[in-house]
């Protein structure tokens, strides 16, 4: 990406955030920029920040380390031959902005028709956590997640509906708490079928 860029050879440099080391160039960038905002760095309350700081980063970003698509490759297909809506409903989850590097707290409603067969009800979250512990902005957070699901599952309909609040906006430039976004996207029958887009609303609780 910027191999090519003069003076950022440290991004061949720095071991992945997979490893347990945390490597100086990166507890130094945090200490620069604790100096830049007018703090310092070597008083005893900050010590030890820069090491927290990049610990609590590579939490936040594990999703790089994660194939969100692996969590679905398990399918049951003993399910009594139900084919009506699966939905996983107010699953909580953060991320954090690509622009900002805010957080965005917010809940998923995931959905799907299945055909044929269904996956274990706790990856439909790890899929999205896949996705979300990523730098991100929640258009495309909620296109992947649709998107990964559609591909790797093959079900009748995927719906996706997100609420999230940035950081970004509630904490700084306009400042406006409690404001919060929503994206969704539809695909298959509940992008094509009326009555199944209204139904996997309600069942989300939006209409
Ligand atoms: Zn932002």
């Amino acid at each position: 990406m910027s191999e090519s860029l003069p003076g950022t050879s440290v991004t061949e440099t720095v071991p992945s955030p997979a490893s347990d080391e945390i490597p100086d160039e990166v507890t130094d960038a945090i200490r620069t920029l604790i100096r830049w905002t007018g703090d310092d760095p070597t008083r005893e309350g900050l010590v030890d920040t820069p090491r927290r700081v990049a610990k609590a980063w590579r939490e936040y970003c594990q999703g790089y380390q994660d194939e969100p698509a692996a969590h679905l490759a398990r399918v049951f297909e003993e399910v009594g031959g139900y084919d009506e809506i699966v939905l996983l409903k107010d699953i909580p989850f953060q991320s954090h902005c690509e622009h900002h590097m805010a957080p965005i707290i917010g809940r998923a409603h995931i959905a799907y028709l299945p055909k044929d067969h269904v996956v274990g009800i706790s990856k439909l979250a790890r899929v999205l956590h896949g996705f979300a512990r990523r730098l991100q902005v929640q258009e495309r957070l909620t296109a992947e997640v649709a998107d990964c699901i559609w591909k790797h599952l093959k079900p009748q309909g995927v719906a996706v509906v997100i609420d999230a609040t940035h950081a970004c906006m509630t904490a700084r430039g306009v400042c406006t708490p409690g404001v919060t976004m929503r994206t969704s996207r539809m695909m298959g029958a509940f992008r094509d079928d009326e009555r199944s887009r209204l139904e996997v609303m309600k069942l989300m609780g939006l209409v």
